[in-house]
């Protein structure tokens, strides 16, 4: 047999770990090497065009073209310094990669001298041919060009590839009349939004607060498998999960790996990408086994929101660049193995002021902790009013897969807060009807701090099944998929944050105005917000069948697949709400929607075809192949004159074999008509409708064939590798 299975067997059995990663002395050492950070900036630039560039990154103040040039030509000489020869845009379409335009420094002048040059013009727009990029009609409706901005909030970095060194300019993605295209652009908005709002809630309490910055620390799951398998598997290259593969006797029911030791050679590839992202200033901090057999997590410091998805999209490109180079392949899709665990990536968020504060962490004394319960009980209502955002926030065909399987957080949106918190809240809503009056007592009862040990020990493990718990100091929204660009949670989170606190404001000015003391009406404020939003909390086991039963009573919404999520998208609640703090004007909320739409639709239409193609060119003359053997060893037997005893249970492997190809090759046709019945259908939502309800069920019942199949046939004559060898083997 030289099939490319067997071959990747040898050649891993052989595996001697041949790749050398040096470690650094210390990581201080070469974090920040590749990226030009305040520190950086103030070696290259004028003091000038270095104040322009502080006061840009830290109050938002724009940069004159002078300014800029002079910004740009201290970044190339800096880069330079570096071995940089090329400079890009970096930003990120909506897909779920960062896009790049390489050009060079050198240029040529009129009189013919040769120059490398990089002007301010260059640094802060550029007109990439990007036509390509999904638009949802937007550039169709208005303009075929798409313009990238610089974002100088996030700092320009080096990409080393090789021998090749690229400078990076961090940058939003719109349309010529400015509607955006990419994440960035919206997710800067939100953030704006939020800072806003929070502020004015801030003031309430600290009249020195002038700034909120949301804060994001995720938590990255990935697989990370042997590349000369993942080769032999197409499934595995064209969709990112198997599509075939039937479980092995081990999975991970022995629970060997989860914080178990770090295989060797994926120890080395840690070690490796570690150190490209500290380069890159990726703060990482954490690294361990997950659950599942070949899954693992990463997780850096939090950082300001915007920095933080920068840093996650970087880091997801580094690790599957620098996989290669160890013969891996990392896999970030929510699903790559059935019967064992996907991947997601939790979305650490709160909130910190410039005066050091973070807004979802208890205080000291009883003023801060109003400070804190009213951010707190602001959360629970934004998540309350908008679980069907959170929800369509989250929604991808490969997160389908994940939410509510009985491993990962459930469709249904809802909030654990720990049993002392729960406390807090029951004794406020216990209030209803009595006025706060006595405003040593409101405070009394709030005495939080005292109790921040039993706090703390509230939030172990064992909310695991929530979707969004409070973490002691921070929420963490665990639904995310694995491969998600955490902009689109996040876009979500801090707008409907932004929204509800705009809201409390108003309500709370609305009683001061009435002539209620301050304190009481926050109380007031707060009180009816919990009980207006408590149904959205639950402390129980998020993978029950009686929480589903439970949420129903509730009426919180449970929508289990992408078509329908997304819906949340397109109601006038949603409109509104985009576009009164100017994150999405309803024509980009339309495209956004229609992006996602097709998005899925692309995913699942992939994956019809993968599976139509594998099971016939691979699956079946294999298992016809193996019959074949079995027809001549019957039909030799029979002639030296055995009895039919003597082979029965040929026949038999032979009719069960046969019973299965028919099958597959049935619903193989079937699955391909219903594809071509949706493809014809004109709107993307009927469209994916149909590609949910009338294609997606074929996946699983050619599935199961194809995998009895597997352990029917010779395994030496089984061309994709197994799920024991793909899972196991490194
Ligand atoms: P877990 O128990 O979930 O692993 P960790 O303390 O390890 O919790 O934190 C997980 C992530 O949460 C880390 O990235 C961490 O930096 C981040 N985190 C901690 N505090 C905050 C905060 N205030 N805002 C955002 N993320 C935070
Ligand atoms: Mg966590």
């Amino acid at each position: 047999m030289s099939s490319l299975r067997f071959k990747a067997i040898d050649k891993l059995t052989a595996f001697k770990g041949e790749v050398e990663v040096a470690s650094p002395a210390k990581i201080t050492a070469i974090f920040n090497e590749n990226v030009f950070t305040l520190k950086t900036a103030r070696e290259f630039l004028s003091d000038e065009a270095y104040k322009s560039l502080a006061a840009s990154i830290k109050g938002g103040k724009r940069i004159d073209r002078n300014m800029a040039s002079q910004i740009a030509a201290g970044m190339r000489q800096w880069a330079e310094s570096k071995g940089v020869t090329h400079f890009t845009h970096w930003f990120q379409p909506l897909t779920n990669a960062a896009a790049e335009k390489h050009d060079s420094f050198f240029t040529i002048k009129g009189d013919g001298t040769a120059i490398e040059e990089f002007d301010g013009a260059a640094l802060i727009q550029q007109e990439p041919d990007a036509s390509s990029f999904p638009s949802g009609g937007l550039r169709a409706t208005f303009e075929a060009r798409g313009y990238t901005a610089w974002d100088p909030s996030s700092p320009a970095f080096i990409i080393e590839i090789g021998q090749g060194h690229t400078l990076c300019i961090p940058t939003i993605f719109v349309s010529y009349t400015g509607e955006s295209l990419d994440y960035k652009a919206p997710l800067l908005k939100a953030l704006e939004a939020l800072n806003k709002s929070a502020v004015e809630v801030c003031n309430y309490f600290d009249r020195n607060v002038t700034k909120v910055t949301a804060t994001l620390g995720w938590e990255q799951e990935y697989f990370v498998i042997d590349a000369g398998l993942a080769n032999a598997r197409p499934d595995l290259i064209m969709t990112g999960r198997t599509v075939f593969g039937h479980s092995p006797a081990k999975g991970q029911q022995l629970e060997d790996h989860y914080f178990g030791s770090i295989p060797e050679r994926i120890y080395t590839f840690m070690r490796d990408f570690e150190n490209e992202s500290y380069k890159l200033g990726i703060p990482l901090r954490t690294r361990h086994n997950e659950v599942a057999p070949s899954q693992f997590e990463c997780a850096p410091i939090f950082e300001e929101v915007n920095i933080a998805v920068d840093h996650n999209v970087l880091l997801m490109d580094v690790m599957s660049r620098v996989a290669k180079r160890h013969g891996l392949v990392v896999l970030l899709h929510e699903k790559p193995f059935a019967g064992i665990n996907g991947s997601g990536k939790h979305n650490n968020w709160s909130m910190a002021t410039d005066t050091g504060v973070n807004l979802l962490a208890p205080g000291k004394t009883p003023k801060t902790n109003l400070m804190f319960l009213t951010f707190f009980v602001n959360t629970i209502k934004a998540v309350h009013d908008h679980a069907d955002l959170m929800r369509a926030a989250i929604a991808s065909a490969g997160n389908d897969h994940r939410l509510g399987a009985n491993e990962a957080p459930p469709a249904i949106i809802s909030i654990f807060i720990g049993k002392f918190l729960s406390e807090v809240l029951t004794e406020v809503e216990s209030r209803v009807g009595k006025k706060f009056s006595e405003q040593d007592e409101i405070m009394l009862k709030l005495d939080i701090h005292k109790t921040i040990p039993e706090l703390l020990l509230d939030n172990t493990d064992r909310n695991r099944t929530s979707p969004f718990a409070f973490t002691g100091n921070k929420f963490e929204f665990r639904a995310v998929g694995s491969s998600a660009n955490c902009a689109n949670a996040m876009i979500t989170l801090n707008t409907i944050m932004a929204d509800t606190l705009g809201q409390f404001k108003k309500e709370v000015d609305g009683l001061i105005e009435k002539g209620e003391k301050k304190e009481v009406a926050i109380m007031q404020v707060i009180q009816q917000y919990i009980v207006h939003s408590k149904k959205v909390l639950f402390e129980g086991d998020g993978y029950s069948e009686e929480w589903e039963k439970e949420a129903a009573r509730r009426g919180l919404p449970n929508v289990k697949t992408t078509p329908l999520a997304l819906d949340a998208l397109s109601t006038s609640k949603a409109k509104h709400l985009f576009e009164a703090h100017h994150v999405y004007n309803h024509l980009e909320l339309e495209a956004r929607h229609e992006i996602a739409l097709e998005d899925y639709i692309k995913k699942v239409q992939i994956e019809g075809r993968v599976i139509g193609d594998l099971a016939t060119n691979h699956i079946l003359p294999t298992a016809i192949n193996y019959q074949n053997n079995l027809i001549q060893n019957v039909k030799g037997l029979k002639e030296l004159g055995l009895k039919e005893s003597a082979y029965k249970a040929q026949l038999d492997v032979l009719q069960e074999i046969s019973e299965h190809i028919q099958i597959v090759r049935s619903k193989v046709e079937e699955m391909t008509e219903a594809r071509k019945d949706a493809n014809a259908l004109t709107h993307s939502r009927d469209k994916a409708l149909a590609y949910n309800d009338k294609v997606k069920p074929f996946f699983d019942e050619i599935r199961y064939h194809v995998d009895k199949l597997e352990l029917l046939v010779d395994d030496t004559q089984w061309e994709l590798p197994k799920y024991r060898e793909l899972v196991f083997l490194r």
